[in-house]
Protein backbone atom coordinates (compact mmCIF):
# COMPACT_ATOMS: atom_id res chain seq x y z
CA UNK A 1 0.00 0.00 0.00
CA UNK A 2 1.20 3.40 -0.85
CA UNK A 3 0.20 6.68 0.60
CA UNK A 4 -0.37 9.48 -2.00
CA UNK A 5 -2.48 12.12 -3.78
CA UNK A 6 -5.90 11.37 -5.14
CA UNK A 7 -7.26 13.43 -7.76
CA UNK A 8 -10.74 11.81 -7.26
CA UNK A 9 -11.29 11.76 -3.74
CA UNK A 10 -12.87 15.31 -1.97
CA UNK A 11 -10.23 17.97 -1.46
CA UNK A 12 -7.81 15.84 -3.83
CA UNK A 13 -5.66 14.67 -0.78
CA UNK A 14 -4.07 11.93 0.37
CA UNK A 15 -5.32 8.39 0.27
CA UNK A 16 -4.19 4.47 0.72
CA UNK A 17 -3.54 2.89 -3.19
CA UNK A 18 -3.04 -0.94 -3.27
CA UNK A 19 -2.03 -3.01 -5.98
CA UNK A 20 -4.38 -3.55 -9.20
CA UNK A 21 -6.53 -7.08 -8.38
CA UNK A 22 -6.78 -9.69 -11.04
CA UNK A 23 -10.69 -8.31 -11.89
CA UNK A 24 -9.28 -4.81 -12.08
CA UNK A 25 -6.54 -5.32 -14.80
CA UNK A 26 -8.86 -5.71 -17.84
CA UNK A 27 -10.22 -2.55 -16.89
CA UNK A 28 -7.21 -0.40 -16.13
CA UNK A 29 -5.63 -1.89 -19.20
CA UNK A 30 -8.59 0.12 -21.26
CA UNK A 31 -8.83 2.92 -19.16
CA UNK A 32 -4.72 3.56 -20.17
CA UNK A 33 -5.44 2.70 -23.52
CA UNK A 34 -8.28 5.30 -24.10
CA UNK A 35 -6.00 7.69 -21.97
CA UNK A 36 -2.40 6.81 -23.23
CA UNK A 37 -2.56 4.92 -26.60
CA UNK A 38 1.04 5.27 -26.82
CA UNK A 39 2.30 3.52 -23.75
CA UNK A 40 2.49 -0.03 -23.01
CA UNK A 41 0.46 -0.69 -20.00
CA UNK A 42 2.08 -3.02 -17.25
CA UNK A 43 -0.17 -3.58 -14.49
CA UNK A 44 2.31 -3.61 -11.72
CA UNK A 45 3.40 0.11 -13.20
CA UNK A 46 -0.52 0.71 -11.41
CA UNK A 47 -2.35 1.05 -8.50
CA UNK A 48 -5.99 1.92 -7.36
CA UNK A 49 -7.00 3.82 -4.25
CA UNK A 50 -8.92 2.34 -1.87
CA UNK A 51 -10.76 4.95 -0.49
CA UNK A 52 -14.51 3.57 -0.31
CA UNK A 53 -16.27 4.45 -3.25
CA UNK A 54 -13.46 5.90 -4.99
CA UNK A 55 -12.24 3.91 -8.67
CA UNK A 56 -9.57 5.69 -9.28
CA UNK A 57 -5.84 3.97 -11.15
CA UNK A 58 -2.72 5.81 -11.65
CA UNK A 59 0.76 5.38 -11.75
CA UNK A 60 2.64 4.31 -8.94
CA UNK A 61 5.63 6.85 -9.79
CA UNK A 62 3.26 9.77 -11.30
CA UNK A 63 -0.07 10.19 -9.55
CA UNK A 64 -1.48 12.72 -12.10
CA UNK A 65 -1.10 9.75 -14.86
CA UNK A 66 -3.92 7.96 -14.81
CA UNK A 67 -7.77 7.51 -15.13
CA UNK A 68 -11.08 6.46 -13.76
CA UNK A 69 -12.31 3.00 -13.57
CA UNK A 70 -15.86 2.15 -15.37
CA UNK A 71 -18.96 1.04 -12.59
CA UNK A 72 -19.25 -2.76 -12.24
CA UNK A 73 -21.52 -4.56 -13.73
ZN1 LIG B 1 -9.46 8.25 -4.39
Amino acid sequence: MAWVRCPDCPGSDMKWFGPLTEEEIPAARQVVAEARPEEYFVANAYHRCRHEGCRRIQRRDDWKRGGTLPEEG
